[in-house]
């Protein structure tokens, strides 16, 4: 079943001249390459017809179980070229790991791992043009599941669709890091105890859209949801991890409790800072604590982290009482800068990387299609 073997349907591509002003600033989510993945799944069958296609709308049924019942899950990560031209992706063996993690919580078919990288790299060969090339530009990539099946009743489905698009992603912060304030969101909750918040679904995105909603209208770029019982333990924000750091160069971040994701960047950031000799301390960590350890200054720094904006550092937080807390002029952390600057160093081959992340998928001065 691993070696199920790719077909490919070649997309009429788009004119190389349009293709390299999108990649000149393509935002993010913004534009797709010319291709997409699609690998089908039944309970019957089990994985079959793995498939290159043209990048294009998908025929679903309307009673297809996922239009009703949610049932969805996805990754994300991105591809990088290196200054050789040589295109990389980083650790996508623990995306396909992970993907698996949410598969089982959300009742859906588990995928080989060697099937999810081997899809990875299928893309990346067949539209390796778009990988773009200025700084800090990447493509990212979106694997996602469907629940594929059309019968209305509520059982997990018996036919599943495993698709990857991809899209160039711009620089995160044009014109230098900015630091961001983030909204300490109380009453609404992304995920409780039993729930789905270690899961990457889209049902955790949909319930934290009205507080992103309402961070916005308070200025704030993120939200930071707490552990729906206390609310005071942090859990995380919408789509990133949380770092705390102290002005002894120790890194707090909250465990992985069973309602927070498990970021890969995290998990980075971690392995990183401890081999610079840092103490990492994975533990409950509160919102008071946090206060009080910025108000007599044995708190210095604050970052979230994610693939999509890699490490994105604290300003202030805030709540319905007003500003909780505020770093002022000591916000973007020296700290927070230089882990920023490794693991991108990391991710785009210009920085060594002892902890074996990186892996060459395209090779220097392959065309596309090779
Ligand atoms: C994807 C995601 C993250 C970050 O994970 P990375 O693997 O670092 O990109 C954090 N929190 C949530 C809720 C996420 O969906």
């Amino acid at each position: 079943m691993t070696a199920l073997a790719f077909t490919r349907t070649e997309a009429d591509r788009l004119p190389t001249a349009e293709r390299e002003a999108i990649l000149a600033d393509p935002g993010f989510g913004n534009h797709f390459t010319d291709h997409m993945v699609s690998i089908s799944w039944s309970v019957d069958a089990g994985w079959h017809d793995a498939e290159v296609l043209p990048y294009g709308p998908l025929q679903v049924d309307p009673a297809s179980s996922v239009l009703h019942y949610g049932q969805e899950i996805f990754e994300g990560l991105k591809a990088y070229r290196r200054p050789d031209g040589s295109i990389v992706t980083f650790r996508a063996d623990a995306n396909a790991r992970r993907l698996n993690t949410s598969a089982d919580r959300l009742a859906l078919p588990e995928l080989p791992e060697e099937l999810f990288v081997a899809a990875v790299n299928e893309l990346l060969h067949v539209d390796a043009d778009w990988v773009p090339s200025g700084e800090d530009q990447s493509l990212y990539l979106r694997p996602f599941m469907i629940a594929d099946e059309s019968f209305l009743g509520v059982r997990a489905a018996q036919k599943a669709r495993f698709l990857i698009i991809a899209s160039p992603a711009g620089a995160y912060f044009t014109g230098g890091v900015k630091p961001v304030s983030i909204w300490l969101s109380k009453d609404l909750a992304r995920a409780g105890r039993g729930g789905t918040g270690a899961a990457k679904c889209g049902g955790n995105y949909a319930s934290s859209l009205l507080p992103t909603r309402i961070a916005a209208a308070n200025g704030c770029a993120q939200v930071l949801f707490t552990d729906s019982a206390t609310e005071d333990t942090i859990d995380e924000l919408g789509g990133m991890n949380l770092f705390i750091v102290r002005a002894d160069g120790t890194l707090i971040t909250p465990r992985t409790n069973g309602n927070i994701l498990d970021g890969i960047t995290r998990s980075s950031l971690i392995r990183l800072a401890e081999a610079r000799g840092h103490r990492v301390e994975e533990r409950d960590v509160t919102v008071r604590e946090w206060r009080e350890g910025v108000a007599d200054g044995s708190i210095t720094e604050a970052f979230a982290c994610g693939t999509a904006a890699v490490i994105t550092p604290i300003q202030a937080l805030i709540g319905e009482e007003g500003t909780l807390l505020d770093f002022g002029a000591g916000a973007p952390g020296e700290l927070t800068m230089s882990l920023r600057e490794e693991l991108t160093g990391i991710q785009f081959g210009t920085v060594a990387d002892p902890f074996g992340w990186v892996t060459e998928v395209v090779p220097a001065n392959a065309g596309a299609a090779a």
